[in-house]
């Protein structure tokens, strides 16, 4: 089969590799090549960055009004909006995830650019009070430079429109690095700049192995700020790298999410919560409920429920709309899986449901993983403590809230939890007890434009989404103006 070829948008062209190199991608479903990328190196981060650094020193962008910006970023919605079924087609090919998920992810990004369009020109500096009669002063919000935007493999345009959208609106130019398994859809949206109206060189793709180019562009010194989403071992690199020229960081990494059921909750929604927090992508979010806490008096009731409706799900075709469990997105992450779940079962975890690879002969060129639960999970096992991104689940008894609060928080990581109850006082009590940078009460994988998303612990640091995101992507600037005539003495703080 010819393989479709994707290319980097690099200061408004399309450019292959400095090398001529590729890079192939598969189709986890089929486990077949279908497309190639660009295979870049050092030379590439060169070009990409520099291309950005000029469109933010030069051109038209630095002299844009940010109303002017806010307008490109809706007319890049309406593009994103007509072109959602082939761009999420992209995705479901690369990374094998249901298509239902990535065409509500991909018809959703517009309003990401439409509310951080709006947002743009309504970053106010202030007129501050002033304890020196003869002075003026006040602050403005200005962008920091060239960002470098680098995404992982699960949602690659939902992750990178996080970045995106508050990093373009605030006036800083960009660099893309999209994972080495899911590019297509990234270059393919790159190429949308242009027909909206960006100046070359606003926004530039660079394409190949993070541990070929990884480095090169963390450590540019002409990049102003690394905005990561990824793994918690890439994170400490990519923070560690960018400590050396101090540049600002954002990371967005993983976690090892509780989602709790109390014996007060509706046990129908509590199930459902608790199949789409481990089973839905396939285990495949950074937010996935891996550990499910049930208070011990509905323990046995929910952890068979758990089992009936797990059973009953459908693993096949992403692309097909009866689908509810895709495959893996790549062969060495299925290992990865596969190797959690002989872990657990090492320790002493009782596997109830699957626990292996698929026996259907249709999906035997895929790479999938049956869902998975483990129950009599006890909180200090590696299956309970460690990021699995499969569709593994382990469920967790407690006793009580406080014994609920000990073993949820009992983690390095804080990304997101759930509590299931109709009990009022309790959700709210176990919202604030909870070290998380998202509690969901009742519900449970709800992300919003409007809503800051990101980690407590080594879950993270920086938010995306809501209006403080734009200011992660702004430094603020604070103006002196004497009102009066004449240097007071000079060898003296004023
Ligand atoms: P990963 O860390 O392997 O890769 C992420 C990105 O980093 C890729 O683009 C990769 O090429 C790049 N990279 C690799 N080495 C690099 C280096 N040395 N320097 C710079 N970049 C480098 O992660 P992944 O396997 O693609 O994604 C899965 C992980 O992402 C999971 O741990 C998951 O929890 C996390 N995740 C977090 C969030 C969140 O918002 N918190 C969302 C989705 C995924």
């Amino acid at each position: 089969m010819e393989l479709q070829t994707f290319r980097n948008t690099v200061a408004g062209q399309e450019v292959e590799s400095a090398s001529g190199r590729w890079l192939a991608s598969a189709n986890p479903f089929t486990g077949q090549d279908w497309s190639r990328i660009p295979r870049c190196d050092s030379e590439d981060v060169e070009r990409a960055v520099m291309a950005a650094h000029s469109a933010f020193v030069s051109g038209d962008w630095p002299r844009m009004t940010a109303t002017a910006r806010g307008k490109l970023l809706r007319r890049l919605a309406d593009l994103i909006e007509r072109d959602a079924a082939k761009l999420a087609a992209l995705e479901v090919r690369d990374n094998g995830k249901l298509h239902a998920e990535m065409l509500g992810q991909v018809k959703y990004l517009p309003e990401y650019y439409h509310y951080f369009g709006g947002l743009a020109d309504k970053v106010e500096g202030s007129v501050l009070p002033s304890d020196k009669p003869d002075m003026f002063t006040y602050t403005k919000h200005e962008p920091l430079g060239v960002v470098v935007c680098i995404t992982p493999w699960n949602s690659p345009l939902l992750l990178l429109t996080w970045k995106l959208a508050a990093a373009l609106a605030a006036g800083n130019t960009v660099v893309i690095k999209p994972s080495e398994f899911t590019s297509a859809s990234t270059l393919a949206f790159a190429g949308l700049f242009r027909e909206a109206g960006f100046p070359d060189g606003v926004v530039n793709t660079v394409t190949g192995y993070g541990h070929e180019i990884g480095d090169a562009l963390v450590q540019h010194p002409k990049v102003a700020k690394i905005a990561f989403t990824g793994g918690d071992a890439t994170g400490a690199r990519v923070y560690a790298g960018a400590a050396k020229s101090l540049k600002h960081v954002a990371l967005e990494l993983g976690g090892k999410s509780p989602n709790i059921i109390f014996e007060d909750a509706v046990l129908d929604d509590a199930v459902k919560g608790a199949i789409s927090g481990i089973f839905a992508a396939s285990g495949q979010t950074c937010i996935a409920g891996s550990r499910l806490l049930v208070q011990r008096s509905v323990y046995d009731e929910v952890t068979s429920r758990v089992v009936a409706f797990a059973s009953t799900a459908r693993m096949g075709d992403p692309m097909q709309p009866d689908t509810q469990v895709g495959p893996i997105t790549t062969t060495a992450q299925r290992e990865k899986v596969l190797d959690y779940i002989r872990i657990a079962r090492d320790e002493g975890a009782r596997c109830v449901l699957g626990g292996k690879v698929p026996e259907d002969p249709s999906l035997a060129e895929g790479w999938f993983v049956e869902p998975t639960i483990f129950a009599d999970v006890s909180n200090d096992m590696r299956i309970a403590r460690e990021e699995v991104f499969g569709p593994v689940l382990s469920i967790i008894p407690f006793e009580d809230e406080a014994d609920a609060i000990r073993i949820a928080n009992d983690t390095i990581y804080g990304l997101a939890a759930g509590v299931w109850t109709q009990d009022m006082r309790r959700a709210i009590t176990m919202a604030d007890a909870l070290q998380a940078g998202t509690v969901w009460v009742n519900t449970y994988r709800a992300v919003s434009f409007l809503a800051p998303f990101g980690g407590y612990k080594q879950s993270g640091i920086g938010r995306e989404n809501g209006q403080e995101a734009i200011h992660e992507f702004m430094q603020t600037k604070c103006v002196w103006l004497s009102l009066s005539r004449g240097v007071p003495n000079p060898f003296v703080l004023r």
